[in-house]
């Protein structure tokens, strides 16, 4: 469809090109419109062009786009302040990207396993989980398909297996700093850390001296109906990467940690754009408006309209079970027929992902209206009945 294409071919793509979008809607370049249960990967909290981030992006380009790193600025300190008020960690530092925090999140660990535990950096991390694209991120998550890439790896990943507190223990030795996982995996397929195993890694790591890390850069701001998914738990980890729902569609994410982990020196961290305004201020848009209560409560109970719409959905057709929290909700399909289901709906006008080749993966704006989520069902439910 594009009539000359320069891009590096990184990932099929389908012949479709969006020019437009608008609230839980996209358009392409023929004036298709596509009921989008993808939003940007789970990014856009608010839906496609939300007046709101508009706005903060306007008014900011207008008053200042970027001073240097090296400057305060009010944008990044109001959402610092604002990330801290409203979470159980106390400082900030902004990235351009999930893959960025997380790296971020390996430095401060290692940098305290230097000032603190004898220069100990092996973080403990599980199969299955997904950090990023950087080569430690790449190192630390535990995909399959990643294993061979890139050798030699960044070491000191070490891989447990989720919910399973054994397999961690067994990995701890004096060389162990921190344990780093994702609340819910999301690119594995959306496999949830029982709150029950929460606790005790919160348990273990407060046994052994160890720093916990949560990956919420798929599960925070608001997606599963809290601001942050460890509250579920009710745990409070150590440092936290955000990203994606966090800038709403622009790029921006954060590593957060408590006071006392909060031990880089003057030089160990920074970036060009990092904490820049035009960002910033976008972040305080998205998280000024999910995290009122409201907005909070609404999230949980449309995440209990579609799994209860996709459980429907799977007794009519002979389906697995959902699994997720609020609005990142997995459908097993029971078979392998994922993608076609996804190439399929495409072509009925919804979008939606296949994180592996037997579930579907719902991330719909977290503002999605109870009449969207039935019109997506019954797309799917013509697809399902087509195949
Ligand atoms: C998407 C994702 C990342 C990577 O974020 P990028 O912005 O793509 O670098 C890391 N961890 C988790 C859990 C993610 O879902």
């Amino acid at each position: 469809l594009p009539t000359s294409n320069a891009l590096m071919d990184i990932t099929p793509r389908p012949p479709v090109v969006f020019t437009r979008g608008e609230g839980a809607y996209l358009w392409d370049s023929q004036g298709r419109r596509y009921l989008d249960f993808v939003q940007g990967w789970a990014v856009n909290a608010l839906g496609h062009a939300p007046p709101v981030i508009a706005q903060a992006l306007a008014e900011q380009a207008q008053a200042l786009i970027t001073p240097s790193p090296a400057y305060y600025n009010g944008p990044s300190l109001a959402l610092a302040n604002t990330l801290a008020q409203s979470s159980c960690f106390d400082r900030v530092f902004f990235t351009n990207s999930g893959a960025e925090a997380v790296e971020g999140a390996i430095k401060l660990a290692r940098r305290y396993g230097e000032f603190h535990k004898d220069g100990a950096y092996e973080i403990i991390t599980f199969d299955g989980a997904f950090h990023g694209r950087t080569l430690a991120t790449m190192s630390a998550s535990g995909k399959a398909a990643f294993a061979p890439l890139f050798e030699p790896k960044v070491p000191g990943f070490p891989k447990a297996r989720l919910n399973d507190l054994e397999s961690v223990e067994a990995l701890i030795g004096a060389r162990t700093i921190a344990i780093m996982l994702e609340p819910i995996q999301g690119e594995a397929g959306v496999w949830p850390a029982t709150p029950t195993f929460l606790k005790e890694l919160r348990q273990l790591t407060r046994q052994h001296g160890l720093l916990l890390i949560v990956d919420e850069i798929q599960t925070g701001i608001g997606r599963t109906g809290k601001l942050f998914d460890y509250e579920h738990a009710t745990i409070t980890p150590d440092i936290m990467a955000l990203g994606k729902g966090i800038g709403g569609g622009v790029p921006l994410g954060a590593l957060l940690a408590t006071e006392a982990v909060s031990c880089f020196r003057h030089g160990d961290q920074g970036g060009t754009y990092n904490g820049n305004p035009l960002m910033c201020a976008v972040g305080k848009a998205v998280v000024d408006t999910v995290a009122a209560p409201a907005f909070l409560a609404h999230v949980t109970a449309k995440g209990e309209t579609l799994e209860t719409a996709l459980n429907a959905l799977a007794g009519k057709h002979a389906l697995g079970a959902t699994r997720g929290r609020g609005l990142l909700i997995a459908l097993d399909l029971g078979r392998e027929i994922a993608p076609a289901v996804v190439e399929r709906a495409l072509q009925n006008g919804l979008l939606i992902n296949a994180p592996r080749a037997d579930a579907l993966r719902f991330m719909p704006a977290l503002n999605v209206t109870p009449a969207e989520i039935e019109d997506g069902i019954a797309l799917l439910d013509r697809v399902l009945s087509e195949l």
